[in-house]
Order: structure tokens, then C-alpha cells, then sequence
């Protein structure tokens, strides 16, 4: 990873504040400074990790239970109709932020194709 810090790990290490959503020792649920949806929720590992991009095969073993914490925030939030998740990846990905982040989007109805 580069020195500088990205704007997640300055989140991680309380240096800039969040509105946590669900927090545990490995990933950290919290809402998106700019929703694109009536909900708009990030997941990140706590530890660092570029991208889904990154991740190697020994990395199963927290993705899994990443995952079911995804699915634990989303429960939380109350989007029984149904939600989106999404992970950008580089720069055609769209992605900003080069941390591992899952988007939960949710609380309308979601456009497919994306655009
Ligand atoms: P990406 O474009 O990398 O997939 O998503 C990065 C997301 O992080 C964007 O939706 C952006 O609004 C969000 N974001 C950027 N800076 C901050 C911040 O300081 N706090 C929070 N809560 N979200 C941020």
C-alpha cells in the first residue's frame, strides 16, 4: 500500500468521523457521505486491500464471512423488497477509493442495466 492513507483507513482509525452502521474486529458498515440511494451503506475490511481485484485465494477466509456481515447490515437497514450490492474495481470500475469497499444500495427500486 502506498503511505498515504485513504480516506476509509483515516475512517478506520477514528481520524475522521462516520455514521457506523454495524461494526465488528474485522469490517466496518457505515452510511456513504454521498448517497446515491435512500440507502447508501459502505462495507470495508478493516484491514487493507486495494480491491476485489487484489484479493488472493487465501483471502476466502474472511470473504466469507464478509459476506454474511453484508448480508447482516442489509437485514439491519430494513430493505426487504430487495437491495443491490456492488463493488467498483480500478478506474473504468468507477472506483474512487482505492479500498475494498462493498455499496449497499437500497429503499428504491435499482436500474438494469447500470449504465
Ligand atoms: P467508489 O467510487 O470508490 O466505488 O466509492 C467510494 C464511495 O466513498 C463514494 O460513494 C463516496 O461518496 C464515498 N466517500 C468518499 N469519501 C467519503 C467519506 O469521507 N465518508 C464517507 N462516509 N463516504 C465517503
Amino acid at each position: 500500500m502506498s503511505a498515504e492513507k485513504t480516506i476509509f483507513k483515516r475512517i478506520i482509525d477514528g481520524e475522521i468521523p462516520a455514521r457506523v452502521v454495524r461494526e465488528d474486529e474485522r469490517f466496518l458498515a457505515f452510511h456513504d457521505v454521498s448517497p446515491q440511494a435512500p440507502v447508501h451503506v459502505l462495507v470495508i475490511p478493516k484491514h487493507e486491500v486495494r480491491s476485489l481485484a487484489d484479493v488472493q485465494a487465501a483471502d476466502a477466509e474472511w470473504l466469507g464471512p464478509m459476506m454474511v456481515f453484508i448480508r447482516d447490515v442489509a437485514e439491519s437497514l430494513g430493505l426487504e423488497p430487495g437491495y443491490r450490492v456492488v463493488t467498483n474495481i480500478g478506474s473504468d470500475g468507477g472506483q474512487s477509493v482505492p479500498h475494498l469497499h462493498f455499496h449497499i444500495l437500497g429503499a428504491r427500486p435499482m436500474a438494469w442495466p447500470p449504465g
